[in-house]
């Protein structure tokens, strides 16, 4: 049975500890030890999911100004959700064919790069700019994973609501 092992986190440079059945288990995957604490390592594991910075940018569709989970220094091709779900653009030209010569993450880095990214999730929304993955709202402002909201401002998780500020997982039920 390996020893525990103390270590210094390569990012925060903070101690953790790698117990013994972690070694075990590192050597059946056949992987080395981590090098980040675990804090770290979950914070680069959720680092894909953005969804409460939004940046201004232009939509490479319409080139209209738009907001974006997605900032305007990345490389990505982004379209306005309007546009995105519309029948204006036709996802089938972007279809390529697999080629087993080369390695998968090589082409599906190049399709990442062609393929339109939608700006932001959001359907339905009314007077709602800088809102995200959420739908059917009308007047609001910063209101994040939420639907069928109007007139609310701060709010997460909020779900048919109206006249609403500063809540978390939210829901009112119509009688
Ligand atoms: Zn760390």
């Amino acid at each position: 049975m390996p020893q525990s092992a103390q270590k210094i986190c390569q990012n925060c440079q903070q101690k953790f500890i790698i117990e013994p059945e972690d070694f075990l288990f590192y050597e059946k995957i056949k992987v080395p030890p981590p090098t980040f604490c675990p804090e770290c390592r979950l914070i680069r594991r959720m680092s894909w999911r953005n969804e409460k910075s939004l940046y201004k940018r232009k939509c490479d569709f319409s080139k209209e100004n738009i907001f974006s989970v997605i900032s305007p220094d990345k490389p990505f091709k982004v379209y306005n959700y309007k546009t995105w779900w519309s029948d204006e653009w036709d996802p089938i030209n972007y279809g390529q064919a697999y080629d087993f010569s080369k390695p998968f993450f090589e082409q599906f880095k190049k399709l990442l790069l062609e393929f339109p990214w939608l700006n932001r999730f959001a359907t339905n929304l009314v007077n709602s700019d800088y809102c995200m993955n959420a739908a059917h709202l009308k007047n609001c402002y910063l209101i994040f994973y939420s639907n069928y909201n109007e007139d609310c401002a701060f709010g997460n998780g909020l779900h048919q609501a109206k006249d609403c500020f500063d809540n978390s997982y939210f829901r009112t039920y119509a009688v």
